[in-house]
């Protein structure tokens, strides 16, 4: 029997309803929901430059419609204020499914309503998916992989997560995300793509959102000191976001369904990246220490062979060419606001 997608993809043909892309490949319909927020909008961005046509679904906790402002008005987009705890009827080709708040500050504000958006969210995008015989993307963090024991770590790692902690609303949230992705895919022949993404940077993040990159940044344009949190030995390896995009496409249009690890290998020191952020804006800008989070990882380093094998991707931005592009972004806002306030 033909899938469900290749019936609906046959009817559309037939109805001509089809148009071709800029670039001369069938358009596709896409939906990304929380296409609003920092990496969803540079998706989008993506996207729409490949002349697909591109839904977003974002409930507006931590996205901004600034970050899509400059689609508005195109035919080929559209912006749906919708949360994806409850169902939506959409028709599409591809979901790629990022709706989840990723700072530690925004995803412990409500735990229960994290748990809820990575599990009853994305068991609606999987029932959407199924339903319309749509392929689907999840986007799964490192955070899977908890405090690890294993370094780098691999996707064969299952990771060392404590499940009572105030981090677990997210990691395994996400944990029980991609079991959901698994088992629809085993189950119900969805076609599935799993991602964990690393750490990733660059311009449109939430100038507050509490992550270290965007903290460090902000604080030393405003001239306030660094904060680094517990000795600052602990580590993490930063990505800017145009190469996590870049994979996100690849991984959707290729074969394999993961899990992938996506993220760059370069690995600092919070130290090592404060003194990279003073390098890059101020070198007189102080460091102030502060107290360690609950359950906050020592480390954390991507074995992407996997990608780089079966995608054929690797990142191409170094932290010290990312965070200049990142840093002009904030500077611009950071005006804007204090232009806005008077201050
Ligand atoms: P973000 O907070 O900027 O974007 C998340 C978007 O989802 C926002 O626009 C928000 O309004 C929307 N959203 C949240 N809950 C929703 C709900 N219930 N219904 C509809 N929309 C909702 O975060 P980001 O950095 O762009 O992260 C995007 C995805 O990538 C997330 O799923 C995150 O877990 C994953 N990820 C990101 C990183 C990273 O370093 N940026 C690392 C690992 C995983
Ligand atoms: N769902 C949705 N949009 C759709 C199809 C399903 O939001 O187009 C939701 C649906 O409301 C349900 C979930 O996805 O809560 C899982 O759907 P599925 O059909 O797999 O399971 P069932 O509805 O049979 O429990
Ligand atoms: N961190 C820090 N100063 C800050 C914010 C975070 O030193 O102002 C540390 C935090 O303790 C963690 C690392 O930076 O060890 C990365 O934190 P972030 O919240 O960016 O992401 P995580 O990888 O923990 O999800």
């Amino acid at each position: 029997l033909p899938t469900r997608r290749v019936l609906m993809e046959e009817h559309t043909e037939k109805k001509g309803r089809v148009p071709i892309g800029v670039k001369g490949k069938r358009q596709k319909r896409i939906v990304v929901t929380g296409g609003a927020g920092f990496v969803g909008s540079h998706l989008v961005d993506r996207l729409m430059e490949r002349g697909h046509s591109v839904i977003v679904v974002d409930n507006f906790f931590t996205g901004r419609k600034e970050n899509v402002l400059h689609h508005m008005g195109n035919p080929n987009f559209e912006l749906i204020r919708h949360d994806v705890v409850e169902p939506i009827l959409l028709e599409v080709d591809q979901i790629y499914h990022l709706a989840c708040p990723a700072s530690p500050v925004h995803y412990k504000f409500n735990p229960v309503k994290t748990i809820k958006t990575n599990v009853v969210g994305t068991l609606n995008m999987l029932g959407l998916a199924k339903r319309v015989g749509a392929r689907f993307l999840l986007t799964s963090t490192s955070e899977v992989y908890g405090d690890p024991l294993q370094h780098p770590q691999a996707e064969t790692y299952w990771g060392n997560v404590n499940p009572i902690g105030v981090r677990s609303c997210y990691d395994e949230g996400k944990r029980t995300a991609e079991t959901l992705a698994m088992d629809y895919h085993r189950g119900a022949g969805i076609e599935v793509r799993i991602a964990r993404i690393f750490n990733t940077y660059g311009p449109r993040m939430c100038i507050d959102d509490g992550r270290v990159v965007s903290n460090f940044v902000a604080q030393a344009l405003r001239k306030e000191p660094l904060t680094v949190y517990g000795d600052g030995k602990q580590t993490r390896s930063f990505q800017y976001v145009s190469d996590l995009v870049e994979g996100l496409m690849r991984l959707m249009e290729g074969e394999h369904v993961g899990p992938f690890n996506l993220g760059n290998p370069g690995e600092f020191t919070m130290l090592e990246l404060a003194q990279v952020v003073q390098e890059t804006i101020d070198p007189n800008a102080k460091i102030e220490f502060r107290p360690n989070t609950e359950d906050d990882p020592h480390k954390r380093k991507p074995d992407i062979s996997k990608a780089n094998e079966l995608l054929g991707w690797q990142p191409s931005v170094s932290l010290r060419e990312g965070l200049p592009l990142m840093v002009s972004d904030f500077r611009q806002r950071l005006f804007a606001d204090s232009k806005l306030t008077g201050a």
